[in-house]
C-alpha cells in the first residue's frame, strides 16, 4: 500500500478514487470519517488519504491524479443543453438527466 494523495475534501478523494478505479488501479481511502473530530484536530494527518494497493502503480496513480485535478481546475461548470442544470466540470454527463455536455455530440 502506498499513499498517493491527501486532500481536505472527501469529495475530492472519492472522485480521485473513482478515476483510479476506472483505470483498474485498486485503491483504499483512509481517514474517511465525515466531520467528527477532524474539526478539532486541524492537522493534515486527519485529512482523507488515498492509497493504492500496489506500490508499483503509485507513479501511474499520481499521474492520473495530477491529470484529474488539472482538469477540475481548468474546467468550468457547464449548462446542460437538455434540462438547463449547471453541472460541475468533472462530470462528463448531467447529474440530473445524464445528458452529455454541449459540444460533445456532433464534435466527430
Ligand atoms: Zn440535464
Amino acid at each position: 500500500m502506498r499513499k498517493v494523495h491527501t486532500a481536505e475534501s472527501l469529495v475530492e478523494i472519492a472522485h480521485l478514487r473513482n478515476v483510479l478505479e476506472s483505470e483498474g488501479i485498486a485503491c483504499v481511502v483512509r481517514n474517511d470519517r465525515l466531520g467528527g473530530v477532524v474539526g478539532e484536530i486541524p492537522f493534515v494527518e486527519c485529512w482523507p488519504e488515498l492509497w493504492v494497493r500496489q506500490p508499483g502503480e503509485s507513479l501511474r496513480a499520481r499521474a492520473l491524479i495530477d491529470e484529474a485535478l488539472q482538469s477540475v481546475e481548468d474546467g468550468e461548470p457547464w449548462t446542460c443543453p437538455r434540462c438547463g442544470e449547471e453541472v460541475e466540470p468533472q462530470f462528463s454527463q448531467c447529474w440530473n438527466c445524464a445528458a452529455p455536455p454541449p459540444g460533445s455530440e456532433g464534435a466527430r
